[in-house]
């Protein structure tokens, strides 16, 4: 396979969890009685550009159902930061009802709900009909295709250029990531800044979440690698910050590479420094990397048995692509883990894929008072805590399996 940026023979490897099915290919009662389909899930970097991408391999188009489950305005932490982003935006680069703002993966209207309280112009691109819907119902434009340069060049002709665009946990998920990018280029007026946010490779590696590799993943993203496919697609970065969302994401700032006005900060410098000093531009950084989720594994089943054996009543938080990806890999099934507490109604009654462990609403935890509840989106372990605080009334206990087995205090 060829580097999907720089057209490089892939031969360096990254992550090996053998095969999985589709993250987000919940089950039903009746689909639980059919065969699934399992794919390869194999990561390689590039040991020119040093993007981390996922292997192709047969039946990649079945990967992408209509009825996409995630909605981002399940999530309250999730919300605060869109809106928090929003108006610092608006103040840095005096945004207005005269602006016009485009996000690309606008999901269910989770951030432009914001853009659209202060008065700005905005339009959201989003290609999921089930998410674009929820959009629509809070009053916002919701244009439903995939974003390239075709699209962007499209809306750009149609008077909808963008002083702003924004594009958060999207880059990491489109297959021909050179056309996405360009797609901004096309998009945004002579001055318009674009902002990236995405899950950073080199805080991936640090703290071995592996878990965040899916098939619906393509990339893995290092700032040294972002710079130089926005640079090859008429984009400079000009600014970037570090977040902690997902477990460490960066927040890129880039304009237009033959009209952007703004200066680069000293953080863009920084933070490529950062990568350098963690080996990111050596191919050990990337092969030593699948160690972790064995451990991980071995750790996480070890816990599970003596569970098991000491008559334990384990119950998991959060049925989500991290989880699908820790229970398929460590081979997890409901005899360790009998059942998954989910507060999204759209995955309540289904199956985690793979694993096949029930996914039930909140009541099963009252009902059942688990002595520990696992909690697999670990990235939202605080807000996760917060909100089960009641399973201490019965000496309930809060565990995570990322970076390693912890039993919380
Ligand atoms: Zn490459």
């Amino acid at each position: 396979m060829k580097c999907r940026h720089c057209n490089t023979e892939l031969t360096l490897p990254f992550l090996d969890l053998g095969s999985a099915p589709p993250s987000n290919a919940y089950l039903s009662a009746t689909t639980l009685n059919a065969p699934e389909a399992w794919y390869p899930l194999r990561v390689l970097a590039c040991s020119h550009c040093w993007l981390v991408q996922t292997e192709d391999h047969a039946g990649r188009e079945a990967l992408f159902t209509e009825d996409y489950a995630y909605f981002s305005s399940f999530s309250s932490s999730w919300l605060a930061h869109a809106k928090a982003y929003v108006g610092d935006m608006v103040q840095r680069f005096k945004l207005g009802a005269q602006s016009h703002v485009v996000e690309v993966a606008a999901n269910d209207g989770y951030l432009l709900q914001y853009v659209q309280q202060a008065g700005i112009p905005c339009l959201g691109v989003e290609p999921t009909a089930s998410t674009a819907a929820a959009a629509r119902e809070k009053g916002l434009a919701i244009d439903e295709r995939f974003f390239g340069v075709a699209l962007g060049r499209e809306l750009a002709a149609a008077g909808q250029s963008a002083d702003l665009t924004a594009a958060n946990n999207v880059l990491a998920h489109v297959p021909d990531i050179n056309d996405f990018v360009g797609g901004f280029t096309a998009l945004l007026k002579p001055q318009g800044v674009a902002t990236f946010e995405f899950p950073h490779l080199m805080r991936m590696v640090q703290s071995c979440q592996f878990d965040t590799a899916y098939h619906e993943h393509y990339s893995y993203l290092s700032l040294t690698a972002v710079q130089r496919i926005f640079e090859a697609n008429g984009l400079k970065v000009f600014d970037v910050q570090e977040l902690s969302t997902h477990g460490g994401s960066l927040r890129v700032f880039a304009q237009r590479a033959d009209t952007g006005g703004q200066a680069v900060t000293p953080a863009v410098q920084q933070v490529l420094a950062a990568e350098v000093a963690a080996g990111m531009l050596t191919t050990n950084f990337y092969s030593q990397f699948d160690l972790q989720p064995k451990r991980i594994a071995r750790e996480l089943l070890s816990f599970l048995i003596k569970m098991a054996e000491e008559d334990g009543r384990v119950a998991a938080y959060g049925a989500a692509a991290k989880g699908n990806t820790l229970c398929n890999f460590a081979g997890v099934r409901p005899h360790l883990l009998p059942y998954v507490v989910d507060r999204n109604p759209a995955k309540q009654g289904k199956f985690m894929p793979g694993s096949r462990i029930p996914i039930v609403d909140e009541a099963h935890l009252r009902a059942h008072r688990p002595s520990h509840v696992l909690i697999l989106p670990w990235n939202l372990k605080d807000e996760v805590m917060a909100q089960l605080d009641y399973i201490r009334e019965w000496g309930g206990r809060f565990v995570t399996a990322v970076p390693r087995l912890e039993i919380l205090p």
